[in-house]
C-alpha cells in the first residue's frame, strides 16, 4: 500500500499535546480546573464577561507560545514522506505546524489568531500574546480569539468528513471523542479503511467495527505505528 496516493488521515485531540506540557480537558491541576468551561468557552460567556474569557485564552496562549512539539508530532511529519497525510485536529495549539506537518485542518480554530466579533470569516495572526478589551479588528469591532466555542458552528466540518470518507487509514490520537460534532467524524470512514485509536485510556463510548486500540501515550505509540506503516 505504501505510496504517496494512499491517504492517511489523522484525527488528533488534546492528548497528542499533553506530553508537550499542554493540559487536556480532563487533566487535574491544569488551567481547565481553574475555570468552568461554561464561563469561558461559550458565546454566552463572552456576552456576560468578555474580560474573563480573554484572560483565560491569554493564559492558554502564553502556554502554547512556550510549548514545543513532541515525538508524536514529529513522527507524523516523517509519515508525510511516504503517504498522503492529512491532519484534522481539534487542538487550537500550533504544534503540528511547528513540527512541520503541511496539510492541517483546525476544526476548533487557532489560539494564535484572532477574529472580529462581527466577522468570523476573517482571521488575523496575533503578534502579541494578549488580546485586551478595546483591541479592534480592521473593521472597527472588538477582537476575540479565533476559537470555536461550544454552541458555535464548526466551519471546516465538511472538508474533514470528505477526507475521512476517502481515507485508507484513519489514526485517532488523544481525543476522548466527547466533543460534538467532531466526535461523529470517525463514523464517516468506510469499512475498508484501517482504523487505529491511540490513547492510554479505555474509550467506552466508541463503538466501532474493526477498530484497533493501541493503548499508551502518543510519544511512544505514534512513532511505533508510523515505523510500522513506513516499513510494511
Ligand atoms: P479531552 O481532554 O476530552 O481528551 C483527551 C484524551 O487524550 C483522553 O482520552 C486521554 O485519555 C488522552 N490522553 C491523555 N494523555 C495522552 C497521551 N500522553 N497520549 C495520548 N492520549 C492521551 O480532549 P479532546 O477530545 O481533544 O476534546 C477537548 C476539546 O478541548 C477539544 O475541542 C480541543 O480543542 C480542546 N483542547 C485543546 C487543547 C490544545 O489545543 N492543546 C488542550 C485542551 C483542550
Amino acid at each position: 500500500m505504501k505510496n504517496k496516493t494512499s491517504k492517511i488521515v489523522i484525527l488528533s485531540g488534546a492528548g497528542i499535546s499533553a506530553e508537550s506540557g499542554l493540559g487536556t480537558f480532563r487533566d487535574k491541576g491544569g488551567l481547565w480546573d481553574e475555570y468552568d468551561i461554561n464561563d469561558v468557552a461559550t458565546p454566552e460567556a463572552w456576552e456576560k464577561d468578555p474580560e474573563l474569557v480573554l484572560d483565560f485564552y491569554n493564559k492558554r496562549r502564553s502556554l502554547v507560545l512556550e510549548a514545543k512539539p513532541n515525538a508524536a508530532h514529529y513522527a507524523l511529519v516523517e509519515l508525510e514522506n511516504h503517504y498522503d497525510v492529512h491532519i484534522i485536529t481539534q487542538n487550537i495549539d500550533d504544534l503540528h505546524e511547528k513540527a512541520g506537518s503541511n496539510k492541517i485542518i483546525h476544526l476548533h480554530g487557532e489560539i494564535l489568531k484572532a477574529q472580529s466579533v462581527n466577522d468570523p470569516d476573517k482571521q488575523y495572526v496575533l503578534n502579541t500574546s494578549k488580546i485586551q478589551l478595546g483591541d479592534l479588528a480592521p473593521d472597527g469591532h472588538q477582537l476575540r480569539p479565533h476559537v470555536v466555542w461550544f454552541g458555535e458552528a464548526v466551519p471546516r466540518l465538511e472538508d474533514a468528513e470528505e477526507l475521512i470518507m476517502n481515507a485508507n487509514v484513519l489514526i485517532v490520537i488523544g481525543t476522548s471523542l466527547n466533543v460534538y460534532p467532531a466526535a461523529n467524524l470517525i463514523y464517516a470512514c468506510t469499512d475498508k479503511c484501517e482504523k487505529y485509536i491511540i490513547d492510554p485510556n479505555e474509550l467506552s463510548s466508541v463503538k466501532f467495527k474493526n477498530l484497533i486500540h493501541i493503548k499508551g501515550n502518543a510519544t511512544d505509540k505514534i512513532p511505533e505505528l508510523v515505523n510500522e506503516l513506513i516499513h510494511r
